[in-house]
């Protein structure tokens, strides 16, 4: 069983934080038809031309629940769900949330309305109607195909699917022959310019760098306008920027300078185009190491100081011997729910500082160009990233064995520079 397109049109009341859907769904099989939706929703109707459908709760799970539909005519393959729900509170760390002045709904909660997120790497397209207050801006992923409200969609839906608020402002700009979208808070629409450089100067370096990134695959940056109750995330999607306003204003009124060290608002999502997005990786820490790592060289580039990224590795220093102190689990065994941010990103970057050491730092880098060339728009495991490294540095097979498998860590160790 497998849906091919989505109609949907959804009706999204701000104010009471409420969500009206009606889903037509196009789909080819002809088995029992399953779908899923957020515990936060309930099914209203299931329709097939005038008929009414029955259905049934197939399985319950803590935050879905799984339906069936029985009697239809596979020979008409089109159906309609309606539903409705309240997402007026922020649950999980998927966020799906409507509230008076922003709507997120990622994959609404997951499920992107009806199918499960193993299916989401299928594709399918999709046709949205959107109704909402006059004024607001609305956001919406995907490549578009023919009108203006058709979109193709072949990734994961588990983030941000539709972000919407009267708060933004929108922009589009060419880039490195891409046309980009931002959004940007009104409220901070004085550091325009500054927020337009920032994204430009990111783009124009992993350009240079690692190769045109590939329309369709790349990643632009979301900063969510969350505000306070949800921290600020950043997400990769294609051809979208939206920039939220805590995490932009607090860079902006601290001169771009973390504990005085540079940061650039975009470069992190940036460089999720060419690495993370643009070529995917089967074990997602690997994307955040690569991606922590580059980030401080290209920070280190983009301000022309060539002693950030050393201020930047030892910065890591004190934080991580405190974390090994206490956990000394090695990357490749950790989880989403584990102390992602200094197992992923500093412990996992920590790693490519070290191969940095034996082998400098642009031969590395052309590791990362041919990684890129080689294999945008595919998958690699670890595995395969270990045997491409070892053959193109000319590392003996001991130097990555353990590489992200000892349980010390012991390139923390090792002397860098
Ligand atoms: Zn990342």
């Amino acid at each position: 069983m497998r849906i091919k397109n989505h109609d949907i049109t959804l009706k999204i009341e701000p104010k009471q934080g409420t969500l009206k859907a009606s889903d037509r769904v196009k789909i080819s099989g002809d088995e029992r038809f399953r779908f899923y939706l957020g515990n936060r929703f309930d099914v209203l109707s299931i329709k097939q031309g005038d008929r009414c459908l029955d259905w049934e709760v197939d399985k319950k799970r803590k935050l879905m629940t799984r339906y069936s539909v029985d009697n239809w005519d596979s020979e008409d393959s089109l159906l309609e769900i309606n539903w409705e729900g309240t997402v007026s509170s922020f649950q999980g760390y998927k966020v799906c949330i409507i509230k008076e002045d922003l709507v997120e709904l990622s994959g609404f909660c997951w499920w992107f309305p009806t199918i499960e997120p193993q299916s989401q790497f299928e594709s399918f397209t999709y046709d949205l109607k959107l109704d909402l207050p006059e004024d607001w801006t609305a956001i919406t992923p995907g490549e578009s195909i023919g009108e203006k409200s058709r979109y193709r969609y072949t990734r994961k839906i588990e983030d941000i699917f539709i972000c919407a608020s009267p708060l933004l402002d929108t922009f589009e700009r060419e880039c490195c022959g891409l046309d980009i979208e931002m959004h940007i808070p009104k409220e901070i629409i004085n550091f325009k310019e500054v927020l337009i450089d920032d994204f430009s100067s990111s783009i124009e370096l992993c350009t240079t760098l690692f190769g045109p990134l590939k329309k369709g695959n790349g990643g632009i940056g979301i900063i969510s306008p969350r505000g306070k109750e949800g921290a600020e995330w950043g997400f990769e999607r294609d051809g979208l920027w939206v920039v939220g306003d805590l995490f932009t204003k607090y860079l902006i009124d601290n001169d771009w300078k973390i504990e005085n060290l540079p940061k650039s608002l975009s470069l992190h999502e940036t460089i999720h185009g060419w690495f993370g997005v643009g070529v995917d990786f089967k074990e997602p820490w690997l994307a955040e190491a690569i991606t922590q790592y580059l980030e401080v060289i290209l920070t280190a580039m983009m301000n022309d100081e060539m002693d950030v990224d050393m201020k930047y590795f030892n910065s890591y220093r004190e934080r991580l011997e405190k974390h090994l102190a206490q956990d000394d689990r090695p990357v490749k065994e950790l989880t989403f729910l584990d102390d992602m941010y200094t197992h992923w990103y500093l412990k996992g970057s920590w790693a490519f500082w070290d191969l940095e050491a034996s082998v400098g730092r642009d031969r590395l880098l052309e590791l990362f160009r041919m990684i890129y060339r080689d294999f945008v728009g595919k998958k690699i495991s670890y595995e395969k990233f270990k045997n491409i490294s070892e053959e193109k540095l000319d590392l003996s097979p001991d130097f990555m064995e353990d590489w992200f498998e000892e349980k010390g860590f012991e390139p923390i160790y090792r002397e860098i520079h």
